[in-house]
């Protein structure tokens, strides 16, 4: 018989701020090859001595509610700039990105993309003879976010932050209830929820999963129909169909990527059914139910199939759901999400909230920057906002997108006069293979300054590129300071540095030779 889970007390100095506390771990026994069990711990809680000894109400400078991107952040800097924080999460510490978003996604993104490297192996004078085993990537994958959510909590210990597991509710302007029944008593509150994806409101969508429950499958399906177009429903039919399964994407309206370049979205569309990805546009599913192993799916306009998965990727809800923030006042938008001031700031001045539960941009990268604002506003007496009208973003399809800036529709409607610099050409990994696959890079100008409005890439690296080359945008570089850079060669990047002339441009909405 393996031994029992225990549970282990431990009084601890904290590092920071030089206190006598308490760090409650979890022990889990584990079996070692030889024949013993050790014992893995897992902090569960780290309380400070007053609450330790039971007083009914511990009291904060700041209690965070959700162990997120956002969350996390804000809890640690305001910990290092002096305040006495906690921080509550009801799940897994690490939220949504390091949990079930961001990082697992990308893991899966590699896996996918294997089969691509094996194809063109053999051009270059590779024999691969591969197989795949799904069971393997869930475990290793596993293991990596049980690692990625350790650090998280070391790292909010290390700064002194508080941390609680439990369930958190507001119940006044100043106080939160958790759901272990602990009080606590707050001058301030950031709420960083976040958000949670949600299924349509539709007979038999139980039997649908969504991006949760994908990370979790038994099972790679052979089949999977996806609905949505936004880049989670673009990201998912990548990996499904980069691992063999037969992927077929729904999605009302009549393309892809809504607010992205039109030319990323014809690009990645093409490259997506090349990969054998089918779209079906303008309808969406009406109806699921059992049909034997699968789902029979009743669409809109009246047809059915049956797939052996039907994945709901449709959007996300911010979560301010039972959350109290009624009885405190806080105003909410029509979709949930917390009404905030520049400063994150809700119509409760003792509350604030960050990250995706605001609905501004629902990226880590925002979630985080918010949060740090947050702090140096609050407890370092400079405030700072968030720079969202440049925000760089990447979609890790296959092929990949990279895009920052404003798209040629968005800069033709502002501006009389742009100029376009637009090259498609073949990625030279696929020169010596068959694969006809196209690289693009675009960009775009304002005619009389020749200042860079938008960058938009489509091909391998592009997440990577698009992080540089937002540097140069917010200084507001122009198409100069880039020809003035030397290329590094041979390199798909150095086709931004080397455009001799705008292939087109753009005048009061009218395509025309520059
Ligand atoms: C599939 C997927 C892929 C993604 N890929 C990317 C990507 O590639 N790049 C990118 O930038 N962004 C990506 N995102 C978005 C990114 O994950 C989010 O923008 C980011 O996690 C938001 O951080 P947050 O702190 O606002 O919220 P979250 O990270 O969602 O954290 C909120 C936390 O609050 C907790 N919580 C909620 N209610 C309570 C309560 N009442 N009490 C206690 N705890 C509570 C939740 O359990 C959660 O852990 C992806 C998202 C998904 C779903």
């Amino acid at each position: 018989m393996p031994p029992r889970s225990r549970r282990l007390y431990l009084k601890a100095r904290r590092r920071r701020h030089n206190k006598i506390g308490i760090c409650i771990f979890d022990l889990t026994p584990v079996w070692q090859d030889g024949g013993f069990f050790v014992f893995t711990g897992r902090l569960y809680r780290s309380v400070n001595t007053a609450a330790a000894r039971g007083s009914m109400s511990e009291k904060f400078d700041l209690v965070v509610i959700g162990g997120g991107s956002g969350g996390v952040r804000a809890a640690r800097v305001s910990a290092q700039l002096g305040a006495k924080v906690a921080i509550v999460e009801e799940y897994r510490y690490g939220g949504t990105c390091v949990i079930r978003g961001c990082v697992p996604k990308k893991l899966f993104v590699y896996a996918s993309r294997f089969g691509d490297l094996f194809d063109v192996a053999p051009s270059f004078g590779w024999t691969v003879d591969a197989s795949f085993d799904w069971p393997t990537l869930l475990a290793n994958k596993d293991k990596e976010i049980d690692r990625l959510e350790r650090i998280y909590e070391t790292l909010l210990d290390g700064s002194g932050v508080t941390i609680f597991k439990a369930r958190a509710k507001v119940t006044g302007p100043n106080a939160v209830e958790l759901s272990t029944g602990e009080q606590l008593e707050a001058e301030r509150i950031l709420i960083a929820t976040g958000g949670a994806p949600f299924k349509p409101d539709i007979e038999g969508s139980d039997l649908g999963i969504t991006s949760n429950e994908a990370f979790h499958l038994q099972s790679l399906p052979r089949t999977i129909l996806i609905e949505g177009g936004g880049y989670i429903a673009v990201e998912f039919a990548t990996i499904f169909a980069g691992l063999g399964v037969d992927t077929t994407l729904v999605y009302r309206r009549d393309r892809i990527l809504r607010g992205f370049d039109h030319d990323v979205r014809d690009g990645l569309e093409d490259a997506l059914r090349e990969r054998g990805v089918r779209f079906r546009y303008g309808y969406h599913i009406s109806k699921l139910r059992k049909d034997g192993e699968g789902v029979c799916v009743s669409f809109s306009h009246g047809e059915e199939a049956t797939f052996d998965a039907v994945m709901f990727a449709t959007g996300r809800h911010p979560n301010t759901g039972d959350l109290g923030l009624d009885t405190a006042g806080v105003q909410l938008d029509q979709t949930g999400a917390v009404v905030v001031d520049e400063y994150s700031r809700s119509s409760v001045p003792s509350i604030y909230a960050v990250g995706d539960v605001t609905g501004r941009a629902a990226l880590t990268p925002v979630a985080i920057r918010e949060g740090a604002a947050f702090a140096q506003t609050v407890y370092n007496n400079t405030p700072t906002t968030v720079p969202y009208h440049l925000i760089p973003t990447a979609v890790f399809s296959e092929p990949e997108i990279g895009t920052v800036g404003m798209s040629e529709e968005d800069a033709a409607e502002r501006y009389r006069s742009i100029d376009v610099y637009l090259t498609r050409f073949r990625p030279m990994m696929n020169t010596l293979s068959d694969r006809q696959e196209k690289m693009m890079l675009k960009l775009i100008t304002e005619t009389d300054t020749g200042r860079i409005l938008g960058c938009h890439i489509l091909g391998p690296g592009a997440g990577e590129m698009i992080q540089l080359v937002a540097i140069p945008l917010g200084m507001g570089g122009t198409m100069a300071d880039f020809n003035h850079t030397i290329a590094v060669h041979p390199t798909a990047a150095e086709e931004l540095v080397t455009f001799k002339s705008p292939s087109y441009r753009v005048v009061d909405g009218e395509k025309c030779n520059p």
